[in-house]
């Protein structure tokens, strides 16, 4: 957590963007308009639970309205407050814009600890908080479409989608309200793995820049780098698991609320996300690496790659000047307070922010809206024709082959792999494999060629507002 006389989360957010909007030729006023925060909707309501009335604080924040529908996740956690909605909020309209989906940003959250309540009675809260949502348009296919965040997950999703229907029953796009579905209620292939994804797609498109990874102080490939990831939940699993199984990265230490496992050799994260699952959640008991009680002072130990995946302000004015690790990949939302982001930054560390890094979900929702609403699953017309397609040249090849005497015979492997069409899973990641690529060259392009912007955060911000700003000017504001 950050220390006291830090600016808060949303003034972290608010303070980034001046950094940035300082550098750019907006017209006087559209800053404002484009920084602020638009609405905040509060609600408190009751749920009859263990023989008494709950209540429950909730929030759902429109940030910017530039495009309809605003898109943001809701968040279950103690810590949820309206600050920290309307931060996440920034955040999401930024994101949209830097990966050039068609979405204004929105974000929620309820004041919850999800594990207090039985799988019943999260059913019962979710949806009457969804109700309240629902008959204000707050959640809404056209309007407001939330996703799954820290603390929810497709099952959440589910309900909200469920309540919806049952309360606009005539309305054919309504699996369309929110994103981070199950596949069989309207979601998409890969959802689920999004954002670990795009942390790992991120990373990839880094490396293969050997200037920006020299800007870091380190060299070569992806390969063999030393990772320590903070948060072993939806994002820091995907992107540990993929990074250590499909980059050869070697995942050295995990930090999770009950301290840290330690490994030099690399950690299988598999092994101990199902560990976890066995024990409520704990890292402790894990046979064969070292566990440690301390999780936060772990962030400060030697790696290559440090991915904060858990939650905000986690590196701060408290221990930023410790920090080791000369590439920080921000999994999470806002974990680098706007202090300790002027700290690294002076040390020479290289931060790939949060709105770039973790935009794999978004990006991922925004192919699921779009299935929703053309109700038909990715790659169900062209997949067998891209088939047969690759069936006629390779036929072609072999009777050629065996005309003209070749003896040419095509790898097993080869011809397996070129002969399969995409199927929704396939299209997901390419889409995200190119959004990624297409957002890094995007700041990166700002970042080498403006003498007056020292990082990416900052490029990534000048990308965004400028789409933003293009957006209200388009519309004669
Ligand atoms: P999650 O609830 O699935 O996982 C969070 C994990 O962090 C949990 O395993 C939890 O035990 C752990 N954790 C919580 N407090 C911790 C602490 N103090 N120290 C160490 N570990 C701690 O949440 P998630 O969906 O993976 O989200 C994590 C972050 O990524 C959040 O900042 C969220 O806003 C951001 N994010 C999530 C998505 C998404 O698609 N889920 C998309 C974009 C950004």
């Amino acid at each position: 957590m950050q220390v006291s006389g830090e600016p808060s989360f949303r003034e972290s957010v608010d303070l980034m963007f001046k950094r940035a909007s300082k550098l750019m030729d907006l017209s006087p006023g559209l800053e404002q308009k484009i920084r602020v925060c638009n609405s905040t909707y509060t609600v408190r309501f009751g749920v009859r639970l263990r023989g008494k009335i709950e209540t429950f604080t909730g929030y759902r924040s429109v940030h910017s309205e530039h495009m309809e529908p605003v898109k943001g996740g809701i968040r279950y956690a103690l810590s949820v407050n309206q600050d920290e909605v309307e931060a996440l909020a920034a955040l999401m309209t930024y994101k949209c814009a830097l990966v050039e989906t068609p979405f204004g940003g929105s974000k929620g959250g309820l004041c919850i600890d999800p594990r207090q309540w039985d799988e019943h009675e999260l059913e019962q809260i979710t949806r009457r908080f969804a109700y309240e949502l629902i008959k204000r348009d707050l959640i809404n296919p056209a309007q407001n479409v939330p996703a799954p965040d820290m603390g929810t997950g497709e099952r959440e999703m589910a309900w909200i989608a469920d309540q919806y229907k049952r309360m606009n029953t005539t309305d054919i796009n309504g699996n369309a309200c929110v994103t981070g579905k199950p596949i069989a209620m309207g979601g998409i292939q890969g959802r689920t793995e999004a954002t670990g994804r795009g942390v790992q797609f991120a990373l990839r498109e880094f490396f293969r820049h050997p200037e920006d990874v020299a800007k870091a102080g380190l060299s070569g490939q992806l390969e063999g780098k030393r990772v320590i990831v903070q948060g072993l939940g939806n994002v820091g699993y995907h992107a540990a698991k993929f990074l250590s199984e499909e980059d050869g990265c070697k995942v050295v230490a995990v930090i999770e609320r009950d301290g840290a496992l330690l490994d030099p050799k690399g950690l299988d994260i598999e092994a101990v996300r199902q560990h976890m699952n066995r024990n409520s959640g704990l890292l402790a008991g894990y046979p064969g690496a070292k566990h440690v009680a301390d999780g936060a002072a772990v962030l400060e130990e030697a790696c290559d790659i440090l991915i904060p995946a858990a939650m905000e302000g986690v590196i701060h004015l408290g221990n930023a000047a410790r920090i080791k690790a000369p590439l920080i990949i921000e999994a999470a939302n806002g974990p680098i307070t706007y202090g300790a982001d002027e700290i690294l930054r002076q040390k020479g560390c290289v931060i790939i922010p949060d709105m770039y890094a973790n935009a794999g979900g978004v990006t991922v929702s925004y192919f699921e809206w779009v299935k929703n609403l053309s109700h038909i699953r990715f790659g169900r017309m062209q997949r067998r024709a891209e088939e047969a397609r690759s069936r006629l040249l390779v036929e072609e090849l072999e009777r050629l082959s065996a005309d003209q005497g070749l003896g040419w015979s095509l790898g097993e492997g080869f011809k397996e792999k070129f002969l399969q069409g995409s199927d929704e899973l396939a299209l997901v990641r390419s889409g995200l494999d190119d959004t990624m690529r297409t957002a890094y060259q995007a700041m990166r392009e700002i970042w080498h060629s403006r003498q007056d912007v020292e990082d990416l955060r900052v490029a990534a911000y000048i990308v965004s507002i400028g789409r933003v700003a293009a957006t209200y000017r388009s519309k004669g504001l």
